[in-house]
């Protein structure tokens, strides 16, 4: 893959706007996101806490800069949020929810910090994962995202992701959660957000993924899947979520992730992506957004040095595609 290093070189860049990743930049912005609750901004997205935790700590990760939020604090925030029902909430005193509990977990592996949930007496990881398994509807294999019902595939790939690093996966019944992703597959190779509903390259990311944990990506037609995803770069060599919408950094991950799980990453232009997730950037005060020229935020900015990372830039960490961590964390947990 060729990087162009200088300002104003490779198709399409404004005057300016460097192609190279501003690593330290990046990791100024992430870490001054905490600092920031004098702000409203901060207290408007509170919904978001525990989220906007791992995509602010798997990006200084994958940058190498893993100390750079205290650990100590983060894991006593992440633990602040878990209820008696061993689900977490967005932020402490927020209802659990399928969602945070995955954020939770994903956060307390890449801090080797599984243990604390025993130490301290949370009830361990078993409680974690009597709260995710509670969740599943023993008839469809589908999940809710918490007791008052709403289902969704991303739920149930959180719920095999989260469960799959916990080692608890015989808490569920995992052919009734496959059998149930099979179902939402349409004629076009995507998947949608239930049976019959329309692709959609985030759909295709949970439904994928959690085959791939389950270790049935043998039912997946990978050649008319990886045809319709690689559909998804447009001219400027950014990714869409669907056909006719705009690009955006984030459906980079989703696009980039599901054709990596099915061996089919080279069928689009992957400089062409790189060059597009770089020109994202906000190269004075950090931070990536959806798309060149708007406003930063952490979300994007995860799923952008995801992508690149996946992509294979430079001095990034490797990332698993499967789990969205660092491969150094699922290759310690997993042993994959
Ligand atoms: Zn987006």
């Amino acid at each position: 893959m060729s990087l162009v290093s200088g300002p104003g070189r490779g198709g399409g860049t404004e005057e300016g706007s460097p192609l190279e990743l501003c690593v330290e930049k990046h990791v100024e912005y992430i870490k001054s996101l905490d600092t920031r609750r004098d702000e409203i901004e901060y207290w408007y997205t509170e919904h978001l806490r525990l989220n906007g935790v791992y995509w602010g700590l798997t990006p200084l990760h994958l940058m190498n800069r893993p100390d750079a939020l205290p650990r100590d604090e983060t894991i006593d925030f992440v633990l602040a949020c878990q209820h008696e029902n061993g689900g977490f909430g967005a932020a402490p005193g927020h209802d659990a929810h399928m969602l945070y509990t995955v954020s939770a977990v994903q956060i307390l592996v890449m801090l080797d910090a599984v243990d604390e949930l025993e130490k301290r007496n949370r009830g361990g990881k078993e409680r974690v994962g009597a709260f995710i398994a509670a969740l599943q509807d023993r008839e469809t294999g589908v999940f809710k995202g918490d007791e008052w019902g709403e289902t969704d595939t991303r739920f149930l790939y959180g719920a095999l992701l989260a469960l799959s690093l916990l080692g608890l996966l015989h808490l569920i019944d995992l052919d009734k959660a496959v059998a149930y992703v099979k179902q939402c597959e349409n004629l076009d190779g995507g998947f949608g957000v239930r049976p019959g509903a329309e692709s959609h390259s985030g759909q295709v990311l949970t439904c994928v993924g959690a085959l791939a944990i389950a270790g049935r990506l043998d039912l997946i037609d990978k050649d008319r899947l990886g045809a319709w995803l690689s559909e998804r770069q447009r001219e400027n060599g950014g990714l869409n979520g669907r056909p006719e919408k705009a690009e955006d950094v984030c459906y980079s991950w989703w696009v980039a992730a599901s054709l990596a799980m099915i061996g089919r990453l080279h069928w689009i232009d992957r400089a062409k992506l790189t060059t597009f997730i770089l020109r994202c950037q906000d190269p004075e005060r950090g931070g990536l957004a959806d798309r060149p020229g708007d406003m930063v935020d952490v979300f994007h900015t995860h799923f952008g040095i995801a992508g690149l990372s996946l992509l294979g830039y430079p001095g990034l960490q490797e990332i698993d595609p499967v789990y969205c961590l660092p491969r150094q964390v699922t290759a310690r947990v997993l042993q994959r």
